[in-house]
């Protein structure tokens, strides 16, 4: 599982400063700002899989790991890794972590906050470390967006051992295919699925992440506790009408196949908001696209969320019998093609427990339950081990804009909240009971 394992000291980090102690809040803070610097452009933050910056920015955090007294390795998937024993070695750890890529123009917090956050944790827990009854992992993963290859997660599927052989098929926008990328950033290809961690390994995975939304801000507290992390499902969706003259051809002939993706649109709104789930049309691209002419044809993307699978589906089925209804009604024929699918995620019950008690331990009594409708790397890791999640209120909901922004307080009351469910997990793990317990609350949230 590791590569190139180092442990040397790392001597020239700016934020050593007595002013920015990396342990605290404008610490964290400055690390964020700091990895901005790693980017394909100057004039915006982009920083993607297996890109030059990509590699800078998991080196800053190699050092950073280091100096928290961590051993460090380069996983085979490119992830960041680093590890402090508990009580004894070779114990299963419990593993810290959030992602290091970006999405084109992106804010500084987006996965980089879990990632330093989850550092000045380790390094606050010090040599507390070795009398916990697991060993601390951190992971800086990889890819989480897909901003490069188009497919998202990864660098946390390759730790959960989802490594799948098809990804060697993709290319980026200039043509480089995932391979000639491995070797450029000095992975060997062959060994892509080195980086799944054994079933076992892991106690447990905790990550911190800024909400991407305003419910937090809007309930005017610090922190959340995730539910569940919603799957998403997309389709893309074809109207075939009939392209003919717009001068020439009376309503009564026409088989529009814009007017009809139009209506179909505003049902996807309409049954989305009856129904409680979040569907989304995001592209459109009619065909033949000329001013005079009546659309033949329009292709429009579809993405689905909701908290529980089954809710999501359900809404699915109505969705797509309503609008195939509506252009029937039109004369216009309907295609659907499912892109992706991806199962909803549930926070494990002892490990919302943990972040719970983390949260309580900063003085908020009654944390906030959320679920995600954003995808993250845990449901991922979801797949090797049980996953927990602390949500940081963000100004206006803002993410994967510039505009990204959290307050101090925020953070400084996250790494506490951090700090103190790592510990959470400690007595959990020592008092044996784990899986069987409930969520700390009915229902799932906000
Ligand atoms: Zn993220």
């Amino acid at each position: 599982m590791s590569t190139d394992a180092t442990t040397t000291d790392a001597t020239s980090d700016p934020t050593t400063d007595p002013t920015t102690d990396p342990t605290t809040a404008p610490g964290v803070l400055a690390r964020c700002t700091e990895l901005d610097r790693f980017t394909s452009s100057p004039d915006h933050l982009e920083r993607v899989h297996l890109s030059p910056e990509h590699a800078a920015a998991n080196e800053a955090v190699r050092a950073w790991m280091e100096q928290a007294g961590l051993t460090t390795w380069r996983d085979a998937a490119g992830n960041m890794c680093g590890r402090r024993e508990g009580r004894e070695p070779g114990l299963p750890a419990l593993l810290l972590g959030s992602h290091v890529d970006t999405v084109p123009d992106a804010g500084s917090y987006d996965g980089m906050l879990g990632v330093v956050m989850a550092i000045a944790v380790a390094q606050r827990l010090g040599d507390r470390v070795a009398e916990l009854p697991f060993a601390l992992e951190l992971v800086a993963f990889s890819d989480e967006e897909g901003t490069r290859f188009g497919t998202a997660l990864m660098g946390s599927k390759a730790l959960a051992g989802l490594w799948d052989d098809a990804w060697w098929q993709l290319a980026d926008a200039d043509g480089v295919p995932l391979r000639q990328a491995f070797l450029d950033f000095g992975l060997d290809p062959e060994r892509a699925r080195d980086a799944a961690r054994a079933p076992g390994s892991l106690v447990g995975y905790l990550e911190a992440h800024i909400e991407q939304g305003p419910y937090l801000e809007a309930a005017d507290v610090s922190l959340g506790y995730v539910t569940t992390i919603a799957g998403a499902r997309r389709f893309r969706l074809t109207v075939l009408g009939e392209a003919r003259h717009a001068g020439g051809t009376p309503y009564e002939r026409r088989r529009d196949a814009l007017v009809g993706a139009g209506e179909a649109i505003t049902t996807i709104e309409r049954l989305g908001r009856a129904l409680g789930v979040i569907a989304t049309v995001g592209q459109i691209e009619v065909h033949p696209g000329a001013v005079n002419v009546i659309a033949g044809r329009a292709d429009f993307s579809l993405d689905l969320r909701a908290p529980l699978d089954e809710d999501r589906d359900r809404a699915w089925e109505r969705l797509h019998a309503e609008v195939a209804a509506a252009c029937e009604a039109r004369g216009l024929r309907l295609e659907v093609t499912e892109t992706h699918a991806a199962p909803a995620a549930p926070c494990a019950g002892w490990l919302q427990q943990a972040v719970v008690d983390g949260i309580r331990s900063t003085g908020d009594a009654d944390p906030m339950a959320l679920w995600s409708r954003a995808g993250h790397d845990a449901m991922a890791v979801a797949a090797v081990a049980d996953i927990g999640m602390l949500f940081l209120r963000c100004h206006d909901g803002i993410s994967h804009h510039p505009g990204e922004d959290v307050r101090e307080v925020d953070v400084a009351r996250g790494i506490d909240a951090f700090e103190a469910a790592v510990l959470a997990v400690a007595t959990a793990h020592d008092a044996g009971g784990t899986a069987a317990v409930p969520p700390p609350t009915p229902g799932l949230g906000r």
